[in-house]
C-alpha cells in the first residue's frame, strides 16, 4: 500500500498472516516459496521448469511467489520491458536465452533494490547521472509511466494477476 501526501510518501509492506507456528510448520511454509533471485543459492533451474511449461502468461507468473520469490509489481513490468518480453506472453513460449537473460536482470535488479534501499531500473547511462543521484521519476523504465523510454509510444496499462502491468506495445513482444 502507498500513502502518498504533498511533501511525504509512505510504502506499507506488511505481513499478510501473522501467527506463531511449529518449526515443522515453518519448513513447510518455506518449501512453498520459490527461488529467492537475491540468495546465493537459488536454483534458476528449478524456475525455468516452472515456466517453461506453463501457458500462463509470463508476466503472471513472475508474480507466483510459489516459483519466484520477491519479484514485486515494479521488477515484473521493468524486467520484461528491459529485456523486450511482452507480459503476455505465454512461459513456455519464452526461449531459454530469453529466459536465462531474464533471470540475470531480476537478480540485478533486485541487488540493486537491497543496496539502494529503493527500487532503481534505469541506467545510469541513458539518465546521465548515478544511481544515488537520479531523482524522483527518473528510476523506473515503464512502471507508471506514460511514454516509452525507448520509443516514445503510449504505455499500455492493464490488470494482470490483479496489479497493474505496465509495457510498451513496440518494444515488447
Ligand atoms: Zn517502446
Amino acid at each position: 500500500m502507498r500513502v502518498v501526501g504533498d511533501r511525504k510518501a509512505f510504502d506499507l509492506i506488511g505481513p499478510t498472516r501473522c501467527e506463531l507456528i511449529a518449526e515443522s510448520d515453518k519448513q513447510k511454509l518455506l518449501d512453498r516459496l520459490g527461488e529467492d533471485p537475491l540468495r546465493d543459492d537459488a536454483d534458476p533451474e528449478v524456475v525455468w521448469n516452472r515456466i517453461s511449461r506453463s501457458r500462463a502468461p509470463i508476466g503472471k507468473l513472475l508474480l507466483n511467489q510459489s516459483i519466484i520469490a520477491g519479484v514485486g509489481n515494479v521488477f515484473r513490468a521493468d524486467a520484461l520491458f528491459d529485456q523486450g518480453i511482452h507480459p503476455e506472453r505465454p512461459g513456455r513460449e519464452l526461449s531459454r536465452e530469453e529466459f536465462d537473460a531474464l533471470w540475470q536482470r531480476l537478480c540485478e535488479f533486485l541487488a540493486i533494490g537491497v543496496r539502494y534501499n529503493r527500487i532503481i531500473t534505469a541506467d545510469p547511462e541513458t539518465i546521465g547521472r548515478t544511481r544515488g543521484r537520479m531523482r524522483k521519476g527518473e528510476r523506473l523504465l515503464v512502471y507508471r509511466k506514460v511514454t516509452c523510454p525507448e520509443c516514445v509510444s503510449a504505455i499500455d496499462r492493464w490488470e494482470l494477476g490483479n496489479r497493474w502491468m505496465y509495457a510498451c506495445p513496440a518494444c515488447q513482444s
